[in-house]
């Protein structure tokens, strides 16, 4: 994973906890449900408060079961240094809350999970403008930023219609323009794709996805790669400014962010999280596998009349896929021939479930137009590339040639 570290990914995951002392020697790092932290000298609480010296203060700002998964993430992604939130949407909304001012400007890229769009146009309330491009075009991304660009936000396969942004491309503007790189990693997860490696100072994931990976826990992840420069950035208040320029960030996200606004993970979600992500490198191999086969079934099949998989030889961006990412991913979507209604698609399946999750272990199917980005409306799904009868797949690990039969068999009706 690094040079100090000669394990892989999954052997990393396995025996993190484990090498450091762990109570009883216990493999996982045990369940601390407990919300304040004792000190026998009432001068090291000082100490702890004070930032002299390292230990907890109280659950909302940290716990040590959800810190020993914060260390998993940040050697999942190569960082110096991981924050959890209650959710995926409580790390992305941190990046207000702690680091942008009204008068700000932020450039998004356009094809984005629906809450993210939906908080953008929250924010953009708060006096924070943003600016959506198509981020598959860096020159798209150059051409919005301007002095007041703080941050540029992708996803790296957007969800639903799997468009790849111009990742590296992107990271090499906002390294030349000293800007801020957020890449929200959830689809692609760290077994897929380090955006470390284009530049992205700062890593969002939702661990309530694929890294949970059971569909049991909310969760999420902001993760540091150790490559912004926080002495530049300059949103820094004073307070944070007397810590090394490295940790100026993060230490103003755990205060402002997650110490003030409270999306603060909990022990238990937290452990179960960890226990999912021992076996993501195994379940991600085996679900890129089943989507790119359903993939390729789908669009060979004249009853669909189109298949948006970033594994597909058809796929826009496939050149860049196959350039960054281990693989296409688990997510897919597709439209049927006008003749087949796709309600009665989906009804017609056995084994894909309609739900609104991604990641799961199992397979999960939803009309996207209608529900997930229904609240939206036509004219913003329109330029997403929604169509309004799309189909989501988040394809889980069921075994190949049964996914298969199942969505070959709904076809036939
Ligand atoms: C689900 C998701 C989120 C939000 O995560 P939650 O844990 O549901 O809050 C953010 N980004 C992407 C790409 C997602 O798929």
């Amino acid at each position: 994973m690094s040079e100090t570290n000669p394990y892989g990914f999954t052997t990393t995951i396995l025996h993190n906890d484990r090498r450091k002392p762990v109570e009883q020697g216990s493999l996982h790092k045990p369940v601390h449900t407990s919300v304040a932290f004792g000190y026998g000298d009432a001068r090291q609480l000082a100490a702890v408060f004070q930032g002299r010296e390292p230990g907890f203060r109280y659950g909302r700002q940290g716990n040590p079961t959800v810190a020993a998964l914060e260390d998993k993430i940040s050697k999942m992604e190569d960082g110096v240094g991981t924050l959890c939130f209650a959710t995926g949407m409580g790390a992305i909304g941190a990046l207000f809350q702690a680091l942008l001012k009204s008068g700000d400007h932020v450039v998004s890229s356009s094809f984005l999970f629906g809450n993210t769009n939906s908080l953008w146009q929250t924010v953009a309330g708060q006096g924070v403008a943003v600016d959506f491009v198509d981020a598959t075009d860096a020159a798209k991304v150059e051409a919005a930023l301007r002095p007041d660009t703080r941050i540029v936000f992708v996803e790296t396969i957007a969800n639903p219609r799997t468009q790849v942004a111009d990742l590296a491309r992107i990271g090499q503007l906002c390294r030349e323009r000293g800007i801020l790189y957020v890449v929200d990693n959830t689809m692609t997860t760290p077994w897929l794709f380090r955006p470390r490696a284009v530049g992205a100072g700062l890593v969002v994931n939702s661990l309530t996805k694929s890294i949970g990976g059971h569909g049991i826990a909310l969760g999420g992840a902001l993760t540091d790669t150790g490559l912004f420069d926080w002495s530049a950035y300059p949103n820094i208040a004073a307070n944070f400014r007397k810590q090394a320029p490295a940790n100026q960030g993060l230490a103003q996200l755990r205060a402002k962010a997650l110490r003030d606004f409270g999306a603060a993970l909990g022990p238990e979600a937290a452990h179960h999280i960890a226990v999912g992500a021992e076996t993501l490198a195994l379940r991600m191999e085996r679900t890129c596998a089943n989507a790119l086969a359903l993939a390729r079934m789908l669009e060979a099949d004249p009853r669909v009349a189109a298949v948006h998989y970033p594994g597909l030889a058809s796929h826009p961006q496939h050149a860049l896929v196959g350039s960054l990412f281990r693989s296409g991913g688990s997510l897919l979507s597709f439209e049927l021939v006008d003749e087949i209604d796709p309600f009665d698609y989906l009804n017609r399946l056995k084994l894909g479930i309609p739900a609104s999750n991604l990641g799961d272990t199992r397979t999960l199917v939803i009309p996207v137009a209608h529900t997930i980005f229904f609240e939206m409306g036509a004219e913003r799904r329109a330029s997403m590339g929604i169509a309004e009868s799309l189909i989501r797949v988040s394809v889980g690990i069921e075994d190949t040639e049964d996914l298969l039969a199942d969505f070959r068999q709904a076809l036939a009706s």
